[in-house]
């Protein structure tokens, strides 16, 4: 297998030189060349096997340049049992009738980027000796609350790495930031920025470029990498849970083999949602898949008129994760339903950075219809959703999940297409606990563990571990510095 870029398509790459990479020369992401092909049969002997075993045949075949046993050695590692609170990994629990809901924050830090992140570090240091070899690998994070934990969790006290996560001061939520300053691990550091995300951000990017800065780290044997969700070592470990929820379905009896199901994903970059689309471009029997937006809702206009147009107000909602007006995977979608045509996805690309946006062929847009529905939803039904799903099912949402399930009513609604549907829920409603009981019962008060204490009281729905060993952890990072000053910090953090 190898492995294109969308912005320039005669360039072929490894996975293994895709993953260290992160990002083409020319800007472009990295796409495999061709799509592997499962049959049903094969889908159906999955329903016998455990998750690393589903996740062994897929990466099997877009990681052609792993032994066998590097495959093992990354696959098991990543979701050793212990690791994850829920021994199917990525279980699939039914709510009612149709409705199944895949809960992908089992994980170390209780949120879907776990399933990408606990596995990129393994795929990056196998590749990195394929290609880097020697050489340490710094990644560097700016972060707006899931990302930067996941990824601190994921690479802490792997060999051969180093991770530095900014987040922005005003930019996190009390939970997120004392998981992230609380954080363990040898080969760590993390600071806050005076600024917001995107402050955050550019300056990580500008140090990325920095050809001083690359120079002297290149003198002392190291080299810098990404973790952000354009990196295809985050992407592939996401197609696996789309089998394996289809396998559960069958498994459950709630579908025979074949039968077709639809998929709801709440989206912010499109990661999660495109993992979705390679996984019914490889066989998985999806109807359609479902792009659920909150109040940013870009992605809705997109996918139901062509136009693609970031000049607009920015929310900050309840969803932080899902508040983002440039979806980056969404240049994978266009160039392989535009027939890979790399000239025109630079061309489309070239716009949205010069004009903030673009509109496809009506041609295009009718492929992106037939595979994609979409729908957003506001902050007030947010908390409705989350309120009418707890008491008619008892069961417990977080804000992220309740816009996918308040978009998925609509959908039903509207279309009567209610054949049985997977909805992905990206965090524990624990990660949101203030939202989630402010949906609840309108008066609370109290710190953010109070919260946490009187969400279970309410609810008498399980705390996850790490959650609630948080309460114990000693703050160990209070480093924060002004955006000039980045520079610097990174050279003093890894000891320059
Ligand atoms: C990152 C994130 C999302 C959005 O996923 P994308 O792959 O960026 O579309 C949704 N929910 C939660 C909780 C997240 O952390």
């Amino acid at each position: 297998m190898l492995y294109t870029s969308t912005r320039n398509n005669k360039i072929r790459v490894s996975s293994a030189q895709a993953i260290t990479k992160g990002i083409s020369d020319d800007g472009g992401l990295f796409v495999p060349v061709e799509t592997p092909h499962f049959t049903l049969e094969e889908i159906g002997k999955m329903v016998d096997m455990p998750y690393t075993e589903r996740a062994k045949a897929i990466l099997r075949t877009f990681l052609t340049d792993f032994t066998e046993k590097e495959l093992e050695y990354c696959v098991e590692g990543a979701y050793e049992k212990s690791k994850f609170s829920s021994e199917k990994i990525a279980p699939v629990v039914n709510v009612n009738g149709n409705e199944n809901i895949l809960e992908l924050w089992h994980g170390p830090t209780c949120a879907f980027k776990d399933m990408a992140l606990q596995l990129l570090p393994y795929l990056m240091t196998v590749s990195a000796k394929k290609t880097v070899d020697g050489k340490e690998i710094v990644i560097l994070v700016a972060t707006s609350g899931d990302t930067g934990k996941a990824a601190l969790e994921g690479f802490k006290n792997v060999d051969k790495t180093r991770i530095l996560v900014f987040y922005p001061v005003e930019g996190v939520s009390p939970m997120q930031k004392l998981q992230m300053d609380t954080q363990e691990g040898d080969n760590v550091a993390v600071c806050a920025i005076n600024g917001n995300f995107d402050d955050a951000q550019s300056a990580v990017k500008a140090i990325f470029t920095d050809s001083e800065i690359k120079a002297k780290l290149a003198e002392k044997n190291m080299t810098f990498s990404s973790a952000n969700s354009i990196n295809w070592g985050r992407l592939v470990p996401q197609i696996v849970y789309y089998f394996s929820a289809y396998a559960d379905m069958v498994e459950q009896g709630r579908i025979a083999l074949g039968d077709e199901i639809n998929v709801v994903v709440p989206t912010g970059n499109f990661g999660n949602i495109l993992a979705g689309y390679y996984a019914k471009e490889m066989g998985v029997p999806i109807k359609k898949l479902i792009c659920a937006s909150n109040s940013n809702n870009i992605l809705t206009d997109f996918l139901t008129t062509g136009d693609y147009d970031k000049n607009r107000e920015f929310y900050t909602t309840t969803s932080p994760s899902m508040d983002i007006l440039i979806s980056s995977n969404l240049e994978r979608l266009l160039y392989h339903l535009s027939g890979e045509n790399d000239s025109y996805v630079r061309e489309l690309m070239t716009s949205l950075s010069e004009t903030g946006k673009y509109t496809v062929t009506e041609e295009l847009s009718e492929n992106v219809k037939k595979h994609f529905a979409a729908g957003c939803c506001s902050e007030e039904r947010v908390f409705e959703t989350i309120k009418t799903q707890f008491e008619n099912y008892n069961y417990l949402i977080d804000t992220h999940t309740s816009v996918a399930v308040a978009v998925y009513n609509d959908y039903v609604k509207t279309t009567s297409d209610d054949i049985p549907t997977v909805i992905d829920s990206t965090a524990s409603p624990y990660k949101f606990s203030k939202s989630v009981l402010k949906a609840l019962k309108s008066d609370i008060s109290g710190d953010e563990f109070e919260i946490v204490d009187a969400l279970m009281e309410y609810t008498d729905v399980h705390v996850p571990e790490p959650i609630k060993a948080l309460r114990d952890k000693a703050v160990r990072f209070k480093n924060v510095c002004n955006r000039e000053d980045m520079c610097e910090m990174v050279f003093s953090l890894l000891k320059l």
